[in-house]
């Protein structure tokens, strides 16, 4: 069973810079699991220092705190996350578990903003179109915002 916040970060630690903060520390503490044969613990601990190092070098704020990051090893030994690879370059990134991952585009390969872009390039091809019924084939014609952005 699972408390409000405790939902709020697995959405925390897939979006935008937090999935790649996620993902830099899940993976580094995946490697020290395997390569070392580290104890789960000290890999966590290990994992944590070398994430903040990793993080200072970039000269970036630590966006993962250590009850997060403890957090996430407990999504990951649960089964709600998975490391999905990215199509584009091949790093390996936190994703909701049972995501569909064939297509899987990490954050730093399409930033967020380029979802805008794409949203509106379909609707223009859209509108090059001859009318036709809404096609049930369209997983955005089932959303809301689908529905918005086609200004219905
Ligand atoms: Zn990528």
């Amino acid at each position: 069973m699972l408390a409000d916040g405790d939902r709020e970060s697995v959405d925390a630690g897939i979006t935008d810079s937090g999935n790649i903060h996620s993902s830099l520390f899940y993976n580094i503490y995946w490697s020290l699991l395997e390569d070392c044969g580290c104890e789960r613990m000290s890999a966590f601990v290990k994992a944590f220092r070398l994430y903040l190092e990793q993080v200072s070098l970039d000269e970036s704020e630590p966006v993962l705190g250590l009850t997060r990051a403890w957090t996430l090893i407990r999504f990951f030994e649960s089964g709600m996350m998975q490391l999905s690879a990215c199509t584009s370059c091949g790093g390996h990134f936190v994703a909701h578990a049972h995501s569909p991952d064939q297509d899987f585009v990490c954050g730093i390969c399409q930033p967020p903003s380029r979802a805008g872009k794409t949203r509106k390039k379909r609707q223009e091809e859209r509108a090059a179109t001859p009318r036709t019924p809404v096609s049930l084939n369209e997983p955005d014609s089932m959303t809301g915002r689908g529905l918005v952005a086609r200004g219905m």
